[in-house]
């Protein structure tokens, strides 16, 4: 089965290949950096790292390019509140946000590009805009006319045709019902920090930015553009109506949105107050595997019901996956190669890959996954499986972790490395085989204390992280 993703723009599921047939241009909007994020937004993050790693599984190369938001409304109203300059405010939550993503173990995009660093292509961009009659100007602003572009609406579907012309807004976000034509650039106001350009003294809008981005480093046509669900209208619907005005041509092939991550049935967002951090978890003991789990295992067009139990059971999750990794590295096993055991393998990793395919219904991979764990326990536990169907396991169980990636602990900065629990076993198994049993006891104790357990089996000492 090709892979397949469902396309907000067709409103169908479609077999997907880049143009070229080689690497995937793709474009997903970053974080406005006026807060820390919270993990509603890294939902969507974590979901566009597995596309990441979906797509080069299936043999692609990625260019892949994220915008940081550094110039907002908000951004601006925090900053002036706190005496600082944009930049100055903004660089703490853009770090912060690296961190996240680090600690969730979101792979980099090949480009992280800032919009206060593109001022004078997005300057040209209106010009061009200008040129084509899609604008016009009021009291120094520059407004998108929205009854010029045949096709506004087409993405969110949207029927314009009762819209008010010449109704405007000049707030970056807005319902549907309010589709009015959208600033592009904003004259300069009061104190607010502003640009000196060739269309006056200003800031540009937010929609504006990503158009420009994009088209800078992906081309004209990119094949892939993601975001949230909230950003289809009217960030996206914007987009398309700025970048096909320009050039005249198809701006993204696949159009991909995530659903939201809610709490008690809203939507998790920084103006409702209703959000977690992954500051906050983490701070709570939550292992940041644990987070990345529960992220990643509703599929990413279902919305998500954020709980603490449900954080507790990705958890419980992976701990079976390590449980089983850990029987998989150290018992020993009879020898031999059970073949029906090898073709249950190969069934679980064909049946990961096709959930995977199809729209990264990730639910159905990670099922695919604990029934193979399932059968392959109790094969385990009969004898049938051998020593040389370990490679078997390793094979599905490094697949499964090259996507989900959550099988290795994260070890704190001040935790225990594996060379030295190592060597701890083996100091402790010598005071052992010396009958100081009090040095054995302290060693188990001291692991424990940093979070490692130690079992001791008919084969030998078996450790794990807690
Ligand atoms: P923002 O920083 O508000 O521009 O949002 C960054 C990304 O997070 C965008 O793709 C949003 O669509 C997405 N987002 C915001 N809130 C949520 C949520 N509750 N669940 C999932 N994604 C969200
Ligand atoms: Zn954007």
């Amino acid at each position: 089965m090709p892979l397949r993703f469902y396309n907000t723009l067709t409103q169908e599921v479609e077999d997907f290949a880049p143009m070229d047939g080689r690497t995937v241009r793709m474009y997903t909007c970053g974080p406005t950096v006026y807060h820390y994020v919270h993990i509603g937004n890294l939902r969507t993050f974590t979901f566009q790292d597995i596309l990441r790693r979906w797509l080069r599984a299936r043999g692609f190369q990625l260019n892949h390019v994220m915008n940081i938001t550094d110039v907002e409304d908000k951004i601006i109203r925090s900053a002036m509140q706190q005496g600082k300059s944009l930049n100055e405010y903004t660089a703490v939550y853009e770090q912060a946000f690296i961190e996240d993503t680090k600690t969730l173990r979101l792979e980099a995009p090949e480009r992280l590009v800032r919009a206060t660093e593109h001022i004078d292509e997005m300057v040209e961009a209106i010009g061009t805009l200008s040129d084509k009659g899609f604008t016009y100007e009021s009291d120094g602003s520059i407004y998108y006319r929205i009854s010029k572009f045949a096709g506004y609406g087409k993405l969110s579907h949207l029927d314009v045709s009762g819209i008010m012309a010449g109704a405007r807004v000049d707030v970056d976000e807005y319902e549907k019902a309010d589709a009015r034509d959208f600033v592009l650039w904003k004259a300069r106001k009061g104190d607010e920090p502003f640009w000196d350009t060739k269309i006056g003294p200003g800031r540009p809008g937010w929609h504006i930015e990503c158009s420009v981005m994009a088209m800078k480093y992906l081309g004209e046509t990119l094949d892939i553009h993601a975001g949230g669900i909230d950003l289809a209208f009217p960030h996206h619907e914007n987009e398309i109506a700025q970048s096909e005005g320009m050039t005249g041509k198809q701006f993204v092939r696949l159009w991909l949105h995530s659903e939201h991550l809610i709490v008690e049935g809203q939507k998790m967002s920084k103006s409702l107050g209703n959000f977690f951090t992954l500051r906050d978890l983490t701070e709570q003991g939550y292992q940041p595997e644990a987070i990345r789990y529960l992220l990643a295992s509703v599929p990413y067009r279902k919305k998500l019901n954020f709980t603490m139990d449900g954080l507790r059971a990705a958890a419980t999750s992976i701990d079976r996956l390590r449980n089983f990794k850990l029987r998989v590295d150290t018992e020993k096993f009879a020898d031999g190669h059970n073949e029906a055991i090898a073709a249950r393998s190969r069934a679980a990793l064909e049946q990961f890959e096709k959930s995977l395919d199809d729209d990264l219904n990730t639910a159905e991979a990670l099922a695919a996954i604990f029934e193979y764990i399932r059968d392959a326990n109790s094969a385990m536990d009969s004898g049938e499986f051998r020593g040389g169907n370990c490679a078997d396991a390793n094979a599905v169980l490094s697949r499964f972790d090259s996507i989900f990636d959550v099988l290795t602990a994260t070890v704190a900065e001040s935790g225990i490395s594996d060379a030295e629990v190592d060597a701890f076993i083996k100091e402790r198994q010598d005071a052992r085989k010396a009958r100081n049993f009090k040095r054995s006891d302290e060693i188990r104790a001291e692991l424990l204390e940093r979070g490692v357990v130690l079992e001791d089996t008919k084969e030998g000492v078996r450790w794990k992280r807690k």
